[in-house]
Order: C-alpha cells, then sequence, then structure tokens
C-alpha cells in the first residue's frame, strides 16, 4: 500500500483536524508534526498523511518555503495529491498566505488548476454564491470581523483569493454543485478554458462536499477546510478500509493540561467532581528555582496506579494575569512549556502509555519534549479530537492532543476511564 493523499495544514490544531477528517473517511492516516526532513518516516503503511506546520500567520515567505517542503517530502513518499488545510474561515490577509502557498503548491506539482472550499458544515461554516458564512451570519458580519491577527471584513471568495494572486479566480456555484460530480467536472474543464487557475466552489452540506472530493480526486493540488479533505476520503477506492487501531489497555494514564480557556478550565472541573487525583504547578515557584518537577513525580508515585491522574499549569484568567505580570508573557509561557514537556517525559518513563494533553502550544512542547514526529490517527473520543499512537523510547503510546476550546466538558474524564 502506497500513500496517495498528502496534506499540508497551516497550524498544529488545523493538522488534527483534518487528519481526523480523513480517518473519518476510514484511511489509515498519519499526523507529522512541522516540517519533515530525509529522516522523517512514517510510522506504518498510510493512505493519507497530514504534515502539521506552523504557516497561517508567518510571513508569506516562510510559510510558502514550508509548504513546498513538506510538499516534496509527501510526494517521495507516494502522494499523488497534495491538499492544503487552511481555517474554515479563510483566516489570512490581502498579502496571503492562502493564495502565495496554494500557487506555489500548484507550481511545484505543475497543476493548471485547483479547488478551494473551506465550508465546514458541521461548524456552520458554508459557501453560497461564493460567500463564507458563519452560522447564519456573512463571515464579514461574524466575531471573525475581529480577529486578533486576521480580521476577516469581507466574506467574497473570489474577491478575498483575488486580492492574493495574479491568477484569475472563478466560481463554481450551488446549482451546479447539485448537479453531481459529472457536472462539475465539465465546470472546471470550462473554467480551465477560460484562463481559470482557482476555482472557489459552493457548499452547504457534507454531501456537496462529497460531490465536490469525487469530482477533485485527480487534481495534483486541492484547498479548503477538513470538509472538502473529507469528501476527497470517501472518494478515495480503500476509504473505509483502515483497519482499528489498538487501544492500549495496559500502563496508566494521565492528562497534562496547559490551555487556560474556557473549555479545558471546565474539564479540569469535571475531573475534580469526579474524584479524580490532580496536581496544580505552581508556575512562580518554578521560576524562582524550586523542583516543581520533582515534587509533581513525588506527588505522582503516590496516586492509585489504577486511577488517571491530572498535572495542570492553567490558570483561571485572574491567576493567568498575576502571573504574567511578573514574569512576562513569555518568560511564563517558556516556563510551562518546560515544566510539562519535563513532566510528560517522565510519566511515560513511568509507565504512563495513555496521555491526554489540553492546550495546541502546550502539545506541541510535549511532543517535542517526547521526540513524537509522527503519529497515527485513531478514533474520535469528540469531534476533531482524535486519539493517536506513536513508538516512544520507552514504547508504545496513545496520546490525545487537544486545542483549548475542543471536546466535551466530561472529555478527560470519560476518555482516560473507558476501558473500550
Ligand atoms: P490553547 O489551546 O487553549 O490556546 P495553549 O497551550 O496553546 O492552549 O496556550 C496556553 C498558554 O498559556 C501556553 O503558552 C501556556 O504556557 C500558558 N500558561 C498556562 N498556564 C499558565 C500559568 N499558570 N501561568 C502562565 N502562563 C500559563
Amino acid at each position: 500500500m502506497t500513500l496517495r493523499i498528502g496534506c499540508t495544514a497551516d497550524d498544529f490544531t488545523g493538522g488534527t483536524d483534518v487528519a481526523a477528517a480523513f480517518r473519518r473517511a476510514g484511511l489509515r492516516t498519519a499526523l507529522v508534526f512541522g516540517v519533515p526532513d530525509d529522516t522523517s518516516v512514517l510510522p506504518v503503511d498510510c493512505d493519507a498523511a497530514v504534515v502539521a506546520l506552523k504557516s497561517r500567520s508567518t510571513p508569506a515567505d516562510e510559510a510558502v518555503a514550508d509548504s513546498l517542503a513538506a510538499q516534496r517530502w509527501l510526494r517521495s513518499k507516494g502522494a499523488s495529491q497534495v491538499y492544503f488545510k487552511y481555517c474554515s474561515t479563510f483566516d489570512s490577509t490581502p498579502q496571503g498566505n492562502i493564495g502565495p502557498v496554494t500557487d506555489a503548491l500548484m507550481d511545484a506539482a505543475g497543476a493548471g488548476i485547483t479547488l478551494h472550499c473551506p465550508a465546514s458544515p458541521p461548524n456552520g461554516r458554508t459557501v453560497f454564491q461564493g460567500h463564507l458564512f458563519v452560522h447564519d451570519q456573512l463571515l464579514s458580519d461574524s466575531p471573525l470581523r475581529h480577529h486578533p491577527l486576521n480580521p476577516m471584513t469581507d466574506s467574497a471568495l473570489v474577491r478575498l483569493l483575488s486580492a492574493q494572486t495574479r491568477h484569475k479566480v472563478g466560481l463554481i456555484d450551488w446549482a451546479t454543485v447539485r448537479r453531481g460530480v459529472e457536472t462539475v467536472r465539465d465546470a472546471v474543464l470550462a473554467h480551465q478554458k477560460a484562463g481559470v487557475r482557482h476555482i472557489v466552489a459552493d457548499a452547504l452540506t457534507d454531501e456537496d462536499l462529497a460531490v465536490l472530493g469525487a469530482a477533485t480526486l485527480d487534481m495534483p493540488v486541492v484547498a479548503g477546510a477538513a470538509g472538502l479533505a473529507e469528501g476527497i476520503g470517501h472518494a478515495h477506492p480503500t476509504a473505509g478500509a483502515a483497519p482499528a487501531e489498538p487501544w492500549p489497555r495496559a500502563g496508566r494514564a494521565a492528562v497534562l493540561a496547559g490551555s487556560c480557556s474556557a473549555r479545558t478550565l471546565e474539564q479540569i472541573a469535571r475531573f475534580h467532581a469526579a474524584g479524580l487525583p490532580s496536581l496544580h504547578l505552581d508556575v512562580l515557584a518554578a521560576a524562582t528555582g524550586r523542583d516543581v518537577t520533582g515534587e509533581a513525580l513525588d506527588w505522582y508515585d503516590a496516586q492509585d496506579p489504577g486511577l488517571p491522574v491530572l498535572i495542570y499549569a492553567s490558570a483561571t484568567p485572574e491567576e493567568l494575569g498575576a502571573v504574567q505580570a511578573q514574569l512576562g508573557v513569555a518568560e511564563a509561557a517558556a516556563q510551562v512549556e518546560e515544566l510539562l514537556g519535563t513532566v510528560a517525559l517522565h510519566l511515560t518513563g513511568r509507565g504512563v502509555r495513555r496521555l491526554l494533553v489540553a492546550g495546541g502550544e502546550t502539545s506541541g512542547a510535549v511532543t517535542t519534549a517526547l521526540g513524537i514526529r509522527a503519529v497515527l490517527v485513531g478514533e474520535e473520543a469528540d469531534p476533531g479530537v482524535p486519539w493517536t499512537y506513536s513508538t516512544t523510547e520507552t514504547g508504545d503510546l496513545a496520546l490525545m492532543l487537544k486545542s483549548g476550546n475542543f471536546g466535551a466538558p466530561d472529555l478527560f474524564v470519560r476518555a482516560l476511564t473507558e476501558t473500550k
């Protein structure tokens, strides 16, 4: 079996999201963290591999270089198509990075045309007449118009994309998509003849995305959010054939939390309410040189090995503000990431085999500390939050990486007390 679909995601959380989408389509899927190099290997034979980058808000030339490196690697592993996963709210500026990255991927693949669709119907993102909606509002009327990095003040995708590429941008409207795969393919050819290089396609439902997925299966570069990736996945000949990944029954279970988002704080409260053991890390004490890691490990060793544990730095907005005022934002974050990374390494050395990590940046710190560069994606515990599997120096590990606001309030308790 050889890799067929490659994917580059423009941020880490997006990588997990799109990998879960391929997996939902029944494809055996790997997730690779950061730009791979010659030494990077896929965990097993896979149908799909996602490279999670940090290229959403970096300067366009860096985003292009990282995306091209990921594409080269994916193609060297056999991928005939590269899907460029970006945000379902088309987060970008007139400088990019969606246009420049797509153009570069197309040039490298010798592609004459591509199709974009950022729709993600389960999350209320739909595209109609080329306009992106967030639930019942146009993108430009939604709270995204005040996004701190990429304020979205226009909803017309053809216009947004035209500002980011020197090539012609066209539209395939919903009426065409509803007529099915052959009609969409004909529309793609007609656009190509008319000199269009980027097509924006409408989609209101997962069915529409399945039509677009089937119609674009042979395009070397396709772009959008996780919804179209799932549509492509379903159209793949081996869809549905991925074997169930092994569920690690043995070994201890732990949550490490560095996210301070409201949902993570709720998940921590539920863990407490379930009477499970937890420990809060004192970030200020660590900054003054106290051996907070050693204390945490002593605490861990004294716990009932049959119960999952939670070790967290997560703080309420007030606590967070106080720590940041004292240490500075960057130093506070560095302390937390160092603490949780080191604790993760020691916990796996002490037999933890199921590890749930809360926080996007925190997940990056933990995977780096554990030396994990690629994982195999398994079943989702909640939408967009899959279990993943990897082999570390200390043995096999089931790892769940969740961004702050993902997962139901009972996720920590449910994921770690469930025995399948
Ligand atoms: P999310 O996915 O919710 O954004 P992240 O892990 O990406 O979560 O970000 C949380 C940030 O908050 C990290 O940079 C982390 O280092 C920082 N942080 C967590 N706990 C504390 C704390 N007690 N004091 C200061 N900073 C903290």
